[in-house]
């Protein structure tokens, strides 16, 4: 029987996809969980309750009302939206990805990208056939505006993305980079905002310069990454196409709801990112003391390191409980690279004093490693 599901399997599926492997989440359970970018916080409680009864609330027995116009304006209205643009709503921003990569999958499509960056954006080029062109970046993470306006004019691409910040690498590019960029591109470029609550910085308001701007963010990282919320603000005609390919039922009425509600205690939002930001810059000055971590400037609620072993270091915060992210075999320029996300201050703390500890055991089984880690680029 498995057998025949198998060989039926093989027949059915496309060759890329069997090649693939699925995304890896591990398991948290009773771990400290620094690997995906999430506000460790919540509502306080008297808002959590206040949320429970709005929740309670909602007609679960109906499907949304497609249209989603009250929470599109409430986002167009505080997250600021410039007028006479719009948004589309998806199940989180990769599902916004997946509808730009579909609407643009014409025969010959490409999609240029600075790399490493975040994955979805290759993932969902190979998915839907269309070729992914990933430009490295310079070693110090910025753009490489020359390789990147080569590869605009070779590619002629129908999507450019771009992260602001970017993920891994958590810096923010050069604005007159960027607006090279735009200039240069002869189809769509996106500006992905998911860090924007912790880099203070946005292309929003500079939307109605350019037609060919899109700017994508999400909710998650803002606190809300349960929810499954993203929204993609464009001119309407970028929106009314896009409205085609949207699933008309892609968000879900609680987290309809929900977003509203957070949407009128955003200043609760803000001031726990505000924090965050703060205790970004804590940490990262607390690793740099560490000694043969070299650590990357971050405007994103994550900070990247390099430290030689890396992978093994890895392996042994996770024994202690403490899950990150090895990005190392990402991106050669990501080498040793370990993603850390910000937490509270708490497990910030028991991080660094878990990746101490781990380096310390290391240097005693490899006494030459941390010399040549205080040597790595
Ligand atoms: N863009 C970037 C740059 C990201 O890092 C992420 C999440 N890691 C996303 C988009 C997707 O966010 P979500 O699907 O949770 O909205």
């Amino acid at each position: 029987m498995s057998d025949f599901a198998g060989e039926r399997a093989r027949d059915v599926i496309r060759a890329e996809i069997r090649q693939m492997s699925g995304y890896q989440v591990p398991d948290a359970a009773g771990m400290i969980k620094l690997d995906a970018m999430e506000n460790p916080y919540h509502f306080p409680p008297e808002l959590r309750a206040r949320l429970g009864e709005r929740l309670a609330a909602v007609a679960i027995n109906r499907y949304p009302v497609p249209t989603y116009t009250a929470l599109k304006a409430a986002i167009c209205e505080r997250l600021g939206v410039p007028a006479g643009f719009d948004v589309i709503l998806g199940n989180g921003s990769d599902e916004l990805i997946t509808l730009l990569t579909v609407a643009a999958a014409r025969p010959g499509a490409s999609i240029v990208a600075p790399v490493p960056a975040f994955v979805m954006y290759e993932l969902s080029a190979r998915l839907a056939s269309v070729r992914f062109v990933g430009v490295a970046l310079a070693p110090d993470f910025s753009l490489d505006l020359p390789a990147t306006l080569a590869a605009i004019e070779r590619e002629r691409p129908a999507l450019v993305y771009l992260g602001y910040p970017n993920n891994p690498t958590g810096n923010l590019y050069d604005d007159a980079a960027i607006e090279a960029v735009v200039r240069a591109a002869p189809g769509a470029v996106v500006i992905d905002e998911a860090y924007q609550p912790f880099a203070q910085a946005s292309w929003m308001s500079r939307l109605p310069e350019f037609g060919h701007l899109l700017v994508m963010r999400t909710v998650s990282k803002l606190g809300l990454a349960g929810i499954r919320l993203g929204y993609l603000a464009a001119a309407p005609a970028w929106l009314e196409q896009l409205e085609k390919l949207r699933p008309p039922y892609n968000v879900n009425v609680l987290t309809e709801s929900a977003a509203m509600f957070a949407l009128e205690h955003l200043d609760v939002l803000e001031r726990q990112a505000a924090q965050l930001r703060a205790d970004r810059d804590a940490l990262a000055v607390r690793l740099a003391a560490l000694g043969g971590v070299e650590v990357f400037a971050s405007q994103a609620n994550f900070v990247l390191i390099r430290v030689a072993g890396a992978a093994a270091l890895w392996r042994a915060l996770l024994e202690r409980k403490v899950l990150v992210k090895d990005v190392g075999r990402m991106h050669p320029l990501l080498a040793d690279c370990l993603r850390l996300t910000v937490g509270t201050p708490q497990e910030n703390a028991a991080m660094v004093a878990a990746l101490e500890q781990a380096m310390a055991a290391a240097r005693r089984v490899h006494p030459i490693q941390v010399s040549d880690a205080r040597k790595a680029p």
